[in-house]
């Protein structure tokens, strides 16, 4: 039955929402005793983090199967592993994040020396969402300790196993009275809203993203949103085609099912070359997860039956369903959809309007490569952007005329593991950055600091204004 296999939304209250008060007031608390700034805390507080990433492994697999069917090895790999690694380098590198930053100083402030402080912000939010549900949660966590912080995490309800595991898990292991994790839905976020924070970082949808920027600007508190949108895989016909199949599909179903903010929402390619694409995507999508998708121990199944339906939707529309040209299967018992590729629907469908974030992958074709930029340029700004190819000429043309969040050539989703890369979007993608020391600094405050000493005091510069200081 559904219920057993679902996990949907417990109704269970574990946070009232008029409490939201009081436990700002313990936060800052915290944060006023001068503790959360110390080196000593951050790095206790991370080398915690670390040993309970050692410690806890099985059951966040297990909370993530439970939460998604995510396969183990998936699991491990795109949510443990990248935590650790995030945890680690924030343990290596955080004496150096920390030290202050010299600037160069001018002849008008001679002698002085200036350099730039980071400073904690203070008592600063993250609210999460439900596809990677435990590094989403963990890794601005990471990042907010990092930087001195006390901190609430708001995790998704719609993954709830892993919900109440961060919330087990934080209590286990890390400074109660500073690190927190609050759970619950709509309710309980619209009342952490009201507080003041002096920072938010929302992973999820555009619709809400506005609301959080709409809450945060009462308060003047600034916000990392990261959004999502239709992240394109361009891919020209110059390609080593095996690979590229395989990577895309590494980007998509392999990746939670599609339910990934830089998944691949849909590829662009030639007319020409579509046939032969459409052809290697399924000799590769049999390869991985055998010639039934459907009963595949290798995929993820679609989060809740809200999700699924509204996939179920995109496909029924008039002049979709009848351009499947692999894939359709559904079971709505078991939240299952089969890898679907469409090709060229029309452009006013809603499966070509809004964000996908699930297994149906339409292709649109285009007379020559060039005219994907169109495609895309006409479309807010993704989150990412694929291009496969090796025409060096179309690269370059690619990173100086397309924007988005990110971009990579002739791989998916990897840019992210990059931690010198900042992740984040642009425009409808969201707004601010994070991962490694762009973690650090988004939950910083950047302070000026001019060190001035008494000697070298010019008369030139104060009162009164003689005609020979004007003439200077
Ligand atoms: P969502 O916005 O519905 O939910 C995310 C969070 O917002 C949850 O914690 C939820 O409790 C809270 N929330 C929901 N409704 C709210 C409301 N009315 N008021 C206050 N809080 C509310 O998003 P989702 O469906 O969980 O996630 C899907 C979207 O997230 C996609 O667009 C995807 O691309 C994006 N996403 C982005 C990233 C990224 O890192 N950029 C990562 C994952 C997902």
């Amino acid at each position: 039955t559904l219920s057993a296999v679902t996990s949907e939304v417990e109704e269970k209250q574990t946070f009232n929402p008029d409490k939201a008060g009081e436990l700002v007031k313990e936060l800052r608390n915290s944060f006023n005793s001068g503790r959360t700034k110390s080196y000593e805390w951050r790095m206790s507080q991370l080398e915690n983090i670390a040993k309970m990433l050692e410690e806890k492994e099985k059951e966040i697999t297990e909370a993530l199967y439970k939460d998604l069917s995510k396969p183990e090895v998936e699991a491990f790999i795109s949510e443990i592993v990248t935590a650790k690694s995030s945890c680690n380098e924030a343990l290596k590198e955080l004496r150096q994040w920390m030290i202050p930053q010299k600037v160069n100083t001018s002849i008008t402030t001679f002698p002085s020396s200036a350099e730039i402080v980071s400073e904690p912000l203070g008592v600063v939010l993250v609210i999460s969402t439900w596809n990677f549900p435990f590094l989403l949660s963990l890794d601005p966590v990471i990042g907010a300790i990092s930087a001195g912080n006390a901190v609430a995490l708001k995790p998704s309800e719609i993954a709830p196993a892993t919900s109440s595991l961060l919330a087990k898990l934080v209590e286990e292991y890390l400074d109660n009275s500073a690190v927190k994790v609050v759970e619950g839905a709509v309710p309980e976020t619209t009342a952490l809203l009201e507080q003041k924070w002096d920072k938010i970082l929302y992973t999820g949808s555009a619709r809400v993203g506005r609301i959080v920027m709409a809450a945060a600007a009462k308060h003047l508190t600034p916000v990392i949103l990261e959004l999502g949108g239709k992240s394109p895989a361009v891919v020209h016909s110059d390609v080593d085609l095996q690979v590229a199949v395989r990577r895309i599909i590494a980007g998509k179903w392999a990746l939670n099912n599609g339910q990934a903010c830089i998944g691949v929402d849909y590829i662009i390619t030639t007319k020409d070359f579509v046939p032969k694409l459409i052809e290697a995507l399924k000799i590769e999508l049999e390869q991985f997860f055998g010639k039934d998708a459907m009963n595949s121990k290798d995929i993820s199944r679609i989060v809740s039956s809200t999700q699924f339906k509204r996939l179920a939707k995109l496909l029924d529309e008039d002049k979709v369903s009848d351009k499947i040209v692999l894939g359709g299967q559904m079971d709505e018992n078991q939240l299952k959809i089969a890898p679907t590729i469409l090709l060229d629907i029309p452009e006013e469908s809603q499966l070509m309007q809004e964000e996908i974030f699930g297994p149906l992958m339409p292709i649109v074709t285009v007379e020559k490569i060039e005219d994907s930029f169109d495609v895309i340029n006409s479309r807010p700004k993704p989150l990412a952007v694929y291009v496969f190819t090796n025409n060096e000429q179309l690269k370059k043309g690619f990173v100086e005329n397309i924007s988005s969040g990110g971009m990579l050539f002739n791989d998916t989703v990897l840019h992210v593991s990059i931690s010198g890369l900042p992740f984040g979007g642009v425009g409808e993608s969201g707004m601010g950055s994070y991962h490694g020391k762009f973690s650090f600094d988004g939950f910083s405050h950047k302070k000026a600091v001019l060190y001035r000493s008494f000697s070298g005091d010019s008369s030139l510069r104060y009162p009164p204004y003689t005609p020979e200081k004007q003439r200077l």
